[in-house]
C-alpha cells in the first residue's frame, strides 16, 4: 500500500550537529537543550538521542520528564515553568528534576509540601532538585521583579534549597526593540551580584548575538532545530546550522492553464499567461500554513534525485489537503516528482516569513496525520 506521500523525516545527525555548533559558539558552556513542545515537533525520542552530549534538557511537563527518564535519559532535566500544583513536587523528586520557581505561590507550595513530608523525603528533594529562581528582567511574563528576588532567594536558602538563577530575553532577536538584551542583562547581573549559584540566560538568539550572556548554562531551542530565532534565514545562513526536519511530499496532478484562468478556492491567482500547474499532497491539515501567499517557495526535485531540482512558487490558496505551484519552468515536474515543503533544500524560515509566522510555529504545528521517519 502506498500511503499519501507526505512525510516528515527527522534528521537526528543534523540535530546533533547543531548542538555541537552551539557548543563551539559558547566555549563549550553546559547546555539545557530545550525540548518542549515535543522537541519543537521533532519528537522527544529522536531529540534525546541527538542531544546525548547535552548536560541537560529543558521542558514543561512532568509527564514528559518521566517519559524522558523511561527512554533512558540520565542527564539533567529542567522544568521551565516549575510545578503547577503542590503535589507535583512529589513527582519532581522521583524523576530528579531541577525546578524553576517563578512565582511566590510555588514557594508557598514548596514550604507546605516539605512540611507534610518525613525528614527523609524532604532531604531527598533538597538534595536532588536544585531550584532555578527566575528573574523577571523586563519580559514581564514569568519571574520575580528585582525587588522581590533577593527575598525569595533568602527564603529558599533558609529552607535548605540549592538555588541557581535564570532569566529570559524578550528581544534577543531584534536589537531595535526595548528592553534590549543589554538592559535585561544589566538587571539580571545586578540582582544576582551577591548570591551563590549558577546563572542561565541565553536562548538561541542570545547565544548567536550576545556572547556576554552565555554565563554558566545556555538554553538553545530553535537553533538546535536549524531555524532562525528572528525568523529570517539570512540571520543564520553563515552559522552552519542544518535543518532538523525534511517535510516532503509529491506532485499528484498537473494542470495546463490558459491566460486568465484562476487557481483554487477564492480564485486568488489569475494566470498572466499559459501556465503549467502542479498539485502537491500537502495542505493546512498537515500543518502547512494556510497564510502562505502566492510566491511562497517549494522545492521540486527530479524523481531519481530530489537534490537535483529547483524552487517553484505557490499559486492560489493553500487548501486542506493540497496546494498548487507554478511549474511552467520545470520540465522535469511530473506526477510522482518529489517536493520539499521545508527542510535541507528549502529553509523553513523562507516559508515562514512570507506566511507571516516563524519556523517555531511551523515545526510545532505539524499534525499527526503526517507520518514521521527518524533518520
Ligand atoms: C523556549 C525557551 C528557550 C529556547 O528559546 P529559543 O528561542 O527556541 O532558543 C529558552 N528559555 C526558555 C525559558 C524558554 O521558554
Amino acid at each position: 500500500m502506498k500511503h499519501r506521500p507526505i512525510k516528515a523525516s527527522i534528521l537526528t545527525h543534523n540535530l546533533s550537529h547543531n548542538l555541537s555548533r552551539v557548543k563551539n559558539m559558547t566555549n563549550s558552556a553546559p547546555t539545557w537543550a530545550v525540548v518542549k513542545a515535543n522537541a519543537y515537533g521533532h519528537g522527544l525520542e529522536p531529540a534525546l538521542k541527538a542531544f546525548r552530549e547535552s548536560e541537560g534538557i529543558a521542558l514543561l511537563d512532568l509527564e514528559h520528564a518521566a517519559f524522558a527518564r523511561d527512554l533512558g535519559w540520565v542527564g539533567r532535566i529542567l522544568l521551565l515553568e516549575g510545578v503547577f500544583a503542590e503535589a507535583d513536587y512529589d513527582d519532581a523528586v522521583n524523576i530528579s528534576c531541577e525546578i524553576v520557581i517563578h512565582h511566590e505561590q510555588q514557594i508557598t507550595w514548596l514550604i507546605q509540601w516539605l512540611g507534610k513530608q518525613g525528614p527523609q523525603k524532604a532531604a531527598e528533594l533538597l538534595a536532588k532538585c536544585p531550584i532555578w529562581l527566575k528573574l523577571n528582567s523586563g519580559m514581564n511574563r514569568l519571574g520575580f521583579k528585582s525587588a522581590q528576588y533577593g527575598v525569595s532567594y533568602e527564603i529558599l536558602k533558609q529552607i535548605g534549597c540549592t538555588v541557581h538563577h535564570l532569566t529570559h530575553f524578550a528581544n534577543a532577536d531584534d536589537p531595535q526593540i526595548f528592553p534590549s538584551v543589554q538592559d535585561q542583562w544589566g538587571i539580571f547581573s545586578k540582582a544576582t551580584l551577591y548570591v551563590d549559584g549558577l546563572k542561565s540566560a541565553a536562548n538561541s538568539a542570545a547565544i548567536i548575538g550576545y556572547s556576554f550572556t552565555h554565563a554558566d548554562m545556555t538554553r538553545p531551542g530553535i537553533m538546535l532545530y536549524g531555524a532562525s530565532p528572528s525568523g529570517n534565514y539570512q540571520d543564520i545562513a553563515d552559522l552552519d546550522l542544518k535543518a532538523g526536519m525534511n517535510l516532503r511530499s509529491e506532485i499528484i496532478a498537473l494542470q495546463e492553464l490558459q491566460t486568465g484562468d484562476t487557481v483554487g478556492y477564492g480564485s486568488q491567482y489569475v494566470a498572466p499567461k499559459n501556465t503549467k500547474i502542479a498539485v502537491i499532497a500537502c495542505g493546512y491539515a498537515d500543518g502547512y500554513p494556510r497564510s502562505a501567499p502566492n510566491g511562497t517557495p517549494v522545492w521540486v526535485g527530479k524523481a531519481e534525485n530530489i537534490l537535483d531540482g529547483q524552487i517553484a512558487p505557490i499559486v492560489g490558496r493553500v487548501s486542506m489537503d493540497m496546494m498548487m505551484i507554478d511549474v511552467s519552468n520545470i520540465s522535469h515536474a511530473h506526477i510522482g516528482s518529489p517536493v520539499e515543503l521545508w527542510g535541507e533544500l528549502n529553509p523553513i524560515d523562507d516559508v515562514a516569513l512570507p506566511a507571516k509566522t516563524v519556523g517555531y510555529e511551523l515545526m510545532c504545528g505539524l499534525t499527526n496525520r503526517v507520518k514521521q521517519e527518524i533518520l
